[in-house]
Parts: C-alpha cells; structure tokens; sequence
C-alpha cells in the first residue's frame, strides 16, 4: 500500500487538540444560525477564509468568537460529537482532549461547569457508541487570566477525574508574562489527586518555560516543548527521562516559531531518541488534520513508514492509560499496521 494511504487509514492516537480549537466550519455555522449570532461570513468557505491563520491576535479573535457560541449543553454535545466524526474519519481511535471550562464560565453567561460536564460526558458516550472512538479530558488552565482561574481549574478537574472522565491538568494560552511557577499550588493540588500533569511549555517561551514546567509543576508530558531543541542539557535530560514532547508542526509554522516546515526541529528531537508524538493542536484554525501532520514526516522528511509506525507507538507510549490499556492498544495497532502493509493500495505507486 502506498504511504499516504496507509497514513490515511492507519489507526492514531491524539495527545494534544482543543475541543473548542477543532471546532469546524460547519458546526460553527450551525451554532450561529441556532444562536442568531453574526459572523464575519455566513458560509463555510467563508468561515474557513476567516478561520485562516494571519496572526495570534486574529487566532485569539477567532478562538473567542467560537467559544463564545457554545452557550448550552446540547452546544457542548454537538460539538464533541461532531469531533467524534472527525476522530473516526480519521481512524484517532484514542484522543486525550484539552477543553478549557474557565473561558465558558468565568463571564458568568449562565454556563455553569456542571452544564460543561453533562454536555461533555454526554457527547462522549455517543462518541464510544456511535464512533467506537475513546476520548478523556485534560482540562486546562488559561494561564493569562486571572485567579481563580487556575484553582478554579484544578478544583474542576479533580471533579471530573473522580468521574472518571478526566486525565491531566493542562496549562494553555501565551507563555509570556505567565511563567510554570505561577501555577505551581494548582498543579500540586491536582497531583495530589491522581491527576497527571500536562502544561504548555516552550512554545512561545524557551527552555527556561520547559525547565518550569518539569521542575515546579511536576511535569509528565510537555504539550509543545519544541524549543528543547535550544538548550543541550534540557535535550539530555528528556532523552533520559523518556518525557514525551506533543509536537505541532503546522500549528508552530502558522505562529512563526521556524520560517518553513523544512526548518522544523521535530526530524532532529525523533532521531536523537526522544519521545516525541505527533499532533494537530487547533486543526481547522491551521488548515491541517493529524492525517496532514504525519503526511509531513512523509513528504517534507523523507520519514519511512516504519519511523512513522514508532511515532504512532509513541503516542500510545505517552498517553495517560494504565500500563494493560497500552499494551492491548500496542497490540492493535501492529496488528493493523501488518494487515494494511499486506493490503493491495486503491492505486500502486
Ligand atoms: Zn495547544
């Protein structure tokens, strides 16, 4: 089978993509009609004009006026099942899922966390049943708000953990002015519970955002962490500790971290011997799909497909399930991998 259609169809795993970032055009749409809202367009490709990425203001723009229309919990239903149908087009059999509840409620709308939870949990038993797609939440600090934001967060999580529906505590929103040590109570609070550690660091910030993030809020797996690439002895130290990095290739070009994919460090962090994982943070917003991301290996790095099956192994390596749950996982997916190898392709190459 030739290599972009065994990508298309191989089965993945998704460790770093915002709920509200991957709403589509389509459902954005529908939301406005339902909610009598105006948009800077009234179409889908329209809105994908709009969706376009130019800058990080317009990015913010863009991600507060999606946010701002879901109002209701059959909005929060709607929306993780239609990212449920988009999992399953794309074979994501597993996603650990950033949702950031503070931003919907913090306004005081009328939308309130339990609102959030009802509608999440409900559209996520629909994605099991519907979809046969696996999914569980890593709510996320907006660290550029003010307190509560972060408690308020943390308290959230536990709860939802407890549930049985959350993983991790996440950290999003622009690094600078808002270093680790800020949230550092936040994030041992939720440790305490059982709950894994998963910020953003060093993306729009440095090595000194990634040595934080480890050191004060117990890191267990960097969303971002590109910019290791700056610092020898932060490399040395993930290398050894196996600390998985979620990379996001387009979403870093589209915020001007490297001039062109070509300049991306991810072919460097994957041979040095990190565990790294491929991902597409706020797929619509940047014109991509995890399909795409793992199609860049392929054609911008010349990845061959067994480097491009270890990536896909990460992802289920770092992902937040207990050690049997990976394994079965494990097991699938060579399993998958062997049959799609054997498959005769739609066309040869
Ligand atoms: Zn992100």
């Amino acid at each position: 089978m030739e290599i972009h259609q065994f990508i298309e169809q191989m089965p993945k795993v998704e460790l770093h993509i915002h709920l509200e970032g991957a709403t589509e055009p389509e459902t954005v749409l529908r939301l406005a009609q339902k909610h009598n809202q105006r948009l800077p367009a009234d179409d889908v490709p329209g809105l994908r004009r709009w969706f376009a990425f130019s800058d990080f203001s317009h990015f913010i723009n863009v991600y507060m006026a999606i946010q701002n229309l879901m109002q209701d919990k059959e909005d929060f239903i709607s929306i993780v099942e239609a990212f449920a149908a988009n999992r399953a087009a794309q074979n994501i059999r597993y996603s650990e899922v950033t949702v950031t509840p503070y931003i919907h409620v913090w306004q005081e709308k009328g939308i309130t966390a339990e609102m959030i939870f009802n509608g999440l949990e409900e559209g996520r038993r629909i994605a099991k049943e519907r979809y046969n797609v696996e999914m569980r939440w890593v709510p996320d600090i907006p660290r550029n708000l003010p307190e509560p934001a972060a408690s308020w967060t943390a308290k959230t999580a536990i709860a939802w953990h407890e549930a049985g529906a959350a993983v991790a505590l996440g950290l999003g929103g622009d690094e600078r002015g808002a270093p680790p040590e800020l949230f550092t109570d936040a994030f041992q609070e939720a440790l305490r519970h059982g709950l894994h550690s998963a910020p953003h660091a060093g993306e729009t910030m440095g090595p000194e955002s990634i040595w934080g993030a480890l050191q004060s809020l117990g890191a267990q797996r960097i969303g971002h962490g590109v910019r290791a690439i700056e610092d020898p002895g932060l490399l040395q130290y993930l290398k050894a500790a196996q600390v998985p990095l979620e990379l996001n290739m387009t979403s870093n070009i589209r915020l001007g971290l490297y001039p062109e994919i070509s300049q991306h460090p991810f072919p460097h962090l994957f041979r040095m011997g990190l565990m790294v994982t491929v991902n597409s943070d706020d797929p619509p917003l940047f014109n991509t799909s995890l399909t795409n991301e793992y199609k860049i290996l392929v054609d911008v790095f010349g990845f061959t497909q067994e480097e491009i099956e270890q990536v896909a192994l990460n992802a289920i390596q770092s992902a937040f399930l207990e050690a049997d749950e990976k394994r079965a996982l494990q097991k699938a997916f060579r399993a998958e991998f062997t049959r799609l190898s054997n498959a005769p392709g739609e066309t040869q190459p």
